[in-house]
This record gives C-alpha cells, sequence and structure tokens, in this order.
C-alpha cells in the first residue's frame, strides 16, 4: 500500500505556480483573487484565511472582502459586477454557502466565466462537460492531479464514483469519462438511491468516495489492489482532542488500507490539493489575460 500525499503534491504544484506568478507580476500582471465572504460562519472563515495566506505565499495579490450576512442579493450582485471589471483581478470566489435569502445560481452565474475560478459557472460547467479548455472545478481538478502523479493509470479503469453533488461527485466522472489522459475509464456513479453500493465499488480499481458519511467505504466493500481516493471530511466525537472531535473521510481507513494499493489518508490527501488548484485556475487566468484571451 502506499499513501498517496496530497501535502506533497500541492506543495510541488505550489512551488511551480510561484514561478509562474512572479513571470507574470515580472510582465505587470501580477495574478489577482478576490474572495467574498458573507457573515461569521467559522468553517468559512478558516477557509478564506487559508486562501489568503496561500496567495501570500505564491505571491498572488488577494482581496478579501467580507461582508455581513445581511448583505442583499442586490449589494452583492453589484459588488461581483465591480470585481468582473476590475483589472487587478483575475479570480473571484464567492464563499459558499450563502445566506438562505441569497440566490446562489444568480451570484454564480454572474461572475465573468473568464474569472471563474471555482469552476462553477454554467458556462464552465458545460465546456467542461463537453471537453473545452476551461476553469476546472478545484476538488475534482485536485483529484485527477493527485492520480497524475501516481501514475494511476485511468483508461479503460473501472471507476466507482459515491456521491453526485455538484461541486464534488458529477464532476469528477464527468472528467474521467473524458476520451483524454487522464480519463478514458468507464465510470459509474452511486448516490443514496443506488440499490446496492457494494455490488458497484467490489468491482472498481479505483473508490472516489464524496458522500461526506464516515464509514461509507469499509473493507468488505473494496477489492485487493484497488486505489481509494477518499474526499470526505467528516467530524466524529473524540474525548482525546482539545476541540472534542477529529476529522475522518468516508472510508474505513485502517481496515481498508491492508486491501488497497493506493490511498489518501485524511487530512493530508485531497483537502490540500484544493486550495492549490484554485490558486492554479488563478494563475492561469492571469496567464490567459496576458495572451490576450482573458
Ligand atoms: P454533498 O453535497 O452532501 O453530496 C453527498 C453525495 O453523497 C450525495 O450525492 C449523496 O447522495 C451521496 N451519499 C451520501 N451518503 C451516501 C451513501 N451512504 N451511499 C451512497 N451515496 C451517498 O457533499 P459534497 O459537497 O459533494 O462533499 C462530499 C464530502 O466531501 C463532504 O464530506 C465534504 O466535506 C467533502 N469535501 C471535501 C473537499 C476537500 O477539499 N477535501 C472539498 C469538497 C467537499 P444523494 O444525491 O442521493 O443525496
Amino acid at each position: 500500500m502506499e499513501l498517496i500525499d496530497g501535502k506533497a503534491t500541492a506543495a510541488r504544484i505550489r512551488g511551480e505556480l510561484r514561478e509562474r506568478a512572479a513571470k507574470l507580476t515580472a510582465q505587470g500582471i501580477q495574478p489577482g483573487l478576490a474572495v467574498v465572504l458573507l457573515g461569521e460562519d467559522p468553517a468559512s472563515r478558516s477557509y478564506v484565511t487559508a486562501k489568503e495566506k496561500a496567495c501570500g505565499e505564491l505571491g498572488l495579490y488577494s482581496r478579501d472582502i467580507r461582508k455581513p450576512a445581511e448583505t442583499s442579493e442586490e449589494e452583492l450582485l453589484c459588488l461581483i459586477d465591480e470585481l468582473n471589471g476590475d483589472p487587478a483581478i483575475h479570480g473571484i470566489l464567492v464563499q459558499l454557502p450563502l445566506p438562505s435569502h441569497i440566490n446562489s445560481d444568480r451570484v454564480i452565474e454572474r461572475i465573468i466565466p473568464t474569472k471563474d475560478v471555482d469552476g462553477f459557472h454554467p458556462v464552465s460547467v458545460g465546456k467542461m462537460m463537453l471537453g473545452q479548455e476551461t476553469f476546472l472545478p478545484c476538488t475534482p481538478h485536485g483529484i485527477v492531479k493527485l492520480l497524475e502523479e501516481k501514475n494511476i493509470e485511468t483508461s479503460g479503469a473501472e471507476i466507482v464514483v459515491v456521491g453526485r453533488s455538484n461541486i464534488v461527485g458529477k464532476p469528477i466522472a464527468n472528467m474521467l469519462l473524458q476520451k483524454t489522459r487522464p480519463g478514458n475509464a468507464t465510470v459509474t456513479v452511486c448516490h443514496t438511491g443506488t440499490k446496492s453500493l457494494k455490488e458497484h465499488t467490489l468491482r472498481a480499481d479505483i473508490i472516489i468516495a464524496a458522500a461526506g458519511r464516515a464509514g461509507t467505504i469499509t473493507a468488505d466493500m473494496v477489492r485487493e489492489g484497488a486505489v481509494i481516493i477518499d474526499v470526505g471530511v467528516n467530524r466524529v466525537p473524540d474525548d482525546t482532542k482539545k476541540r472534542g472531535y477529529r476529522l475522518v473521510g468516508d472510508v474505513d481507513f485502517e481496515a481498508v488500507k491492508e486491501k488497497s494499493s493506493f490511498i489518501t489518508p485524511v487530512p493530508g490527501g485531497v483537502g490540500p490539493m484544493t486550495i492549490t488548484m484554485l490558486l492554479y485556475n488563478t494563475v492561469l487566468s492571469a496567464e490567459r489575460v496576458l495572451a490576450g484571451r482573458g
């Protein structure tokens, strides 16, 4: 069994991005990311802080825009219009979830696709599905990079994705389905309507678990030598920890690792890749501007 170290891959990619950002800055275009956060949700705040810190480390310009939870949808849309037209900003990220009085779809659709570094705009999603050049969504893109890093063959592989969300399950299934390399896999997508999850996972060369439930994938559901990508991040109570919980994935790591050929840990697997791919898209966006394609 080999552990897939997301921290190491993320660090390598960030090193490359630092160099690309420095080249752009020397040519007068410092890649810039605007992060918009509404409200005080502690998890969202810590994600946003991590994004800003990562921008600083790579020499990217970051603009942190924090607004009260009561901000109106109209005000948020106006802010996005301003950022769309701001040449210092190459990527716009609106931290989700948004307060319930705001229509998230309308907000995402307002971001100009050339600055949609999250890859959530319908234009980006459509282009991804058609296999056209676009910004790929960060977590699925990070997963593909991890598979590439370990030379894990996806062509012809049976891949089972557990979860069909718009941010993980559906896009990763689509990306691995493309007639590209990596890609060209036979992909099955499972969800809560799937009759027998185990029947599917037992056939899989690669399992991508994105259900958001601890213990979704147990050792009896995995065939010998399978590759396991655990996207889930779940809190389980743990009195031995100061904060009263620990983070685990969707996979029963200790038992499943014995049967797998490669496995991602949680934390330290897919997680570090997500912010890295956001920075990747921001640098790419600035490079497109330099090339006159932004
Ligand atoms: P989500 O929107 O809640 O979607 C979960 C999906 O899993 C749904 O499609 C659901 O099916 C399916 N599902 C849930 N329980 C299942 C079960 N027992 N068997 C089969 N399918 C099941 O979650 P998400 O946003 O995709 O995130 C998934 C997990 O990844 C979460 O733990 C999240 O925190 C984590 N995550 C991590 C990162 C990272 O950077 N590491 C990034 C994004 C997400 P239905 O559609 O039928 O309800």
